[in-house]
């Protein structure tokens, strides 16, 4: 665990979430700032700053990420409709919080995310 790290924090229960599912290595919990009517968060309990530090050792681990976000999204009635899964990486991307997550977000047209540079 990373002193100071919030995700670290909730991952543990030493601060609470609203939890929507839990295993021995992942926790998925609503978004505090919800950017859509279904915005969860799927985190490895292990704590990883960035993408940029994940390697080969935790392939099963980010599989499983997108599994349980799969399942969920399942669960929360959007994967007809369709979702989307996110990971920003670093400034340029908006990253917040540098404990490795997985936003799912849902329940609405979520719009164009990527936009050519040369419309
Ligand atoms: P990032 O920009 O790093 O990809 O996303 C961080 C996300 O974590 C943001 O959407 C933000 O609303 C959410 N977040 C930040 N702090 C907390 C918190 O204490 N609890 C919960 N549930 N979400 C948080
Ligand atoms: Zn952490």
């Amino acid at each position: 665990m990373a002193k100071d790290c919030i995700f670290c924090k909730i991952t543990s229960g030493e601060i609470p979430a609203e939890k929507v599912f839990e295993s021995e290595d992942l926790v998925a919990f609503k978004d505090i700032n919800p950017a859509a009517p279904v915005h969860l968060l799927i985190v490895p309990k292990v704590h990883i700053p960035t993408l940029n530090d994940i390697n080969d050792e935790h392939a099963v681990l980010i599989g499983k990420m997108f599994s349980v976000g799969r399942d969920l999204a399942k669960k929360a009635n959007v994967h007809e409709n369709g979702y989307r899964m996110i990971i920003n990486c670093n400034r340029d991307a908006g990253q917040e919080v540098f404990h490795l997550h997985l936003h799912l977000l849902g329940g609405q047209p979520l719009g164009k995310m990527v936009q050519p540079i040369n419309p």
